[in-house]
């Protein structure tokens, strides 16, 4: 795998892997409150079929599949809640990384542009 560069922008290629990262994604109230509505179900539902506590017990999470991937993963990359889902799944890997994040994510490097 290429090495990370902290200072590097990436393109998704959409391989679906971090989806099957086992550990948390974070949800925040707004997003709770977003993805309920897409789901047209209400956020006290939400929240008790979909959502756990996070590992250090100070937010909620999305829960998982029996596989340990995201329990909105559907087939091999597609997201269920696509248009709502959390800054979380937005921000990596441009805005977020974690430790061996390069050994399953298969985004590109995206080659900077020459100053004129
Ligand atoms: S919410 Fe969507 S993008 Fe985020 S981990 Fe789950 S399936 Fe992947
Ligand atoms: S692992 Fe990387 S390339 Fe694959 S879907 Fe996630 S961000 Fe995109």
């Amino acid at each position: 795998m290429p090495p990370d560069k902290p200072d590097a922008t990436y393109l998704c290629q959409r391989c679906g892997n971090c989806c099957r990262w086992p550990g948390d994604v974070i949800v925040t109230e707004p997003e709770i409150k977003a993805i309920a509505n897409h789901l047209k179900l209400d956020a006290t539902e939400f929240i008790q079929r979909f959502t756990r506590l996070s590992a250090n017990r100070q937010h909620l999470s999305l829960t998982e599949s029996e596989n340990g991937a995201c329990i909105f993963l559907e087939g091999k990359n597609t997201c269920k809640i696509q248009p709502v889902k959390p800054e979380q799944c937005r921000g990596f890997p441009n805005r977020w990384r974690f430790d061996g994040w390069r050994e399953i994510c298969e985004a590109i490097e995206i080659e900077s542009q020459p100053q004129d």
